[in-house]
């Protein structure tokens, strides 16, 4: 399998170059914010809890959301491979992505990071905000968020970039522009991993 790890920090732009990997790869798209915000409109018991976090731009507990997408791994049987939007968010989680991969013999090819600056961050999230009607995307949650993007979620860089899977790209520009550039950063890694 092919396993992809898109990363960055909330409006970096990971759904949208989910959708570009995809088509390219045909991987299968686990984004933990799409199911969660699923899960609220269902109004199932784990959409009621996370309803509570994500409307004030907090993360879900770790064993909640890990929980969750062991389940979603397993749901996709005979995969090509996946590509996570949205998770890990915090060590804890990106150890339990190893621990649930190995278990079923695979492991994470790369982790693109999507580098953009906050003040781009804030413009796009306030834009998308008043399309999609989030409940997350106003500046109050956004500037919650962001705080925690740097406080929890980016060390996972020194996490992954420890063990060489972690590659930056810059996420502004041209939406194809960027596309290139992770698919170059996806070929470098397999150059990589060959010569290991
Ligand atoms: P996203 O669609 O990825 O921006 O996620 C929206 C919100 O869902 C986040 O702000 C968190 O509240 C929650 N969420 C999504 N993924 C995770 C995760 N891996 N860990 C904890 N919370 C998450």
């Amino acid at each position: 399998m092919f396993n992809l790890v898109i990363f960055g920090a909330p409006g970096s732009g990971k759904g949208t170059q989910s959708d570009k990997l995809i088509s390219r790869y045909g991987l299968t798209h686990i984004s933990t914010g799409e199911i969660l915000r699923e899960n609220i409109a269902k109004g199932t018991e784990l959409g009621k809890i996370a309803d509570k976090y994500i409307s004030k731009g907090h993360l879900i507990p770790d064993d909640l959301v890990t929980e969750m997408l062991a389940d979603e791994i397993d749901a996709h049987p005979g995969t090509k491979g996946f590509i996570f939007d949205g998770f890990p968010r915090t060590i804890p989680q990106a150890e339990a992505l190893d621990r649930i991969l190995e278990e079923r013999g695979e492991s994470v090819h790369s982790v693109i990071g999507l580098e953009v600056p906050d003040d781009q961050l804030i413009e796009r999230l306030l834009a998308r905000g008043k399309e999609s009607g989030r409940s997350d995307d106003n500046l109050e949650t956004i500037n919650k968020r962001l705080q925690i993007y740097h406080s929890s979620t980016s060390p996972l860089k020194d996490f992954y970039l420890g063990n060489g899977r972690y590659e930056s790209i810059e996420g502004t520009g041209e939406i194809d522009h960027i596309a290139d550039r992770i698919v170059e950063a996806i070929n470098r890694r397999d150059e990589a991993m060959k010569k290991k």
